[in-house]
């Protein structure tokens, strides 16, 4: 449920900060400390769960609850216009925090393309 030494479940517990947008029972969300574009913030459940491989289903209320808040939390950040929801899983997606995570990110412009592409 929760890992000590897990840097988003440290936030979860108030023990180092974060620019929070939104706080309930099941999920937060908060500023990215790096932001990729003008709106960036991560949306994850309270509950440690590493990777989407590790989800189960004693996660479908927080990780439905995700998906179901992104929009009014991007509206309200910024991005009016639209937005990207991102979850990198394992090294293949370049995840580096083993604690679920969803990107949302916007902006007042259009964004990149999807993906770069590998040389
Ligand atoms: P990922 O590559 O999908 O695992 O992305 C991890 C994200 O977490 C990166 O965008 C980091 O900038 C962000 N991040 C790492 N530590 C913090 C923190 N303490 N507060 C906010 N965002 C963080
Ligand atoms: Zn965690």
């Amino acid at each position: 449920m929760n890992d000590p030494n897990c840097i988003f479940c440290k936030i979860v517990r108030g023990e180092i900060p974060a620019k929070k947008i939104h706080d309930d029972a099941e999920v937060i969300a908060f500023h990215d400390i790096r932001p990729q574009a003008p709106v960036h913030f991560l949306v994850i459940p309270k509950a440690h769960v590493a990777t989407l491989y590790d989800a189960g289903p004693e996660h479908v209320a927080a990780l439905g609850k995700m998906l179901a808040i992104a929009g009014r939390l991007a509206r309200e950040a910024g991005a009016a216009e639209g937005f990207r929801t991102i979850i990198n899983t394992g090294p293949v997606g370049h995840q580096e925090v083993y604690h679920v995570h969803m990107h949302v990110l916007g902006g007042p412009d259009p964004l990149g393309p999807m993906l770069s592409r590998k040389r």
